[in-house]
């Protein structure tokens, strides 16, 4: 039985319709649905990864690859300055169980 795929997966896959800022072949950056700042980005691998706690080794260059691109999508967001949250865990606030990065500033 296949898992049932997360919403950030069927955005990903062009399922559903979301608004995106950015996209390569390791991840794909959309508009937050609830935005809790004036820009408030999602950064999320293809990888389907639920949690930080389900990182491996091999996931180190995608992480990678995230990290850098915070700083080239809040210049692009006109942003000097941002915030960076990672929600792990229910107990941490997570509610898409899909690794995910919020980028928010004003
Ligand atoms: P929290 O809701 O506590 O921030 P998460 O860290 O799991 O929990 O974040 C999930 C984020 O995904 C939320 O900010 C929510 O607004 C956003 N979201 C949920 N569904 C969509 C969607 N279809 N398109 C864009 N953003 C979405």
């Amino acid at each position: 039985m296949t898992p049932e795929k997360s919403i950030f997966s069927r955005i990903i896959d062009k399922e559903i319709p979301s608004e995106i800022v950015y996209e390569d072949e390791k991840c794909i950056v959309i508009n937050d649905i609830n935005p809790k700042a004036r820009v408030h980005l999602l950064i999320i691998p293809k990888k389907p990864i639920p949690t930080l706690f389900d990182l491996a080794p091999e996931d180190k260059d995608l992480m990678g690859h995230m990290m850098l691109l915070l700083p080239q999508l809040a210049q692009s967001q006109g942003l000097d300055g941002f915030k960076t949250q990672i929600n792990t865990g229910e107990s941490g606030g997570q509610e898409v169980f899909h690794i995910h990065i919020h980028l928010m500033g004003e």
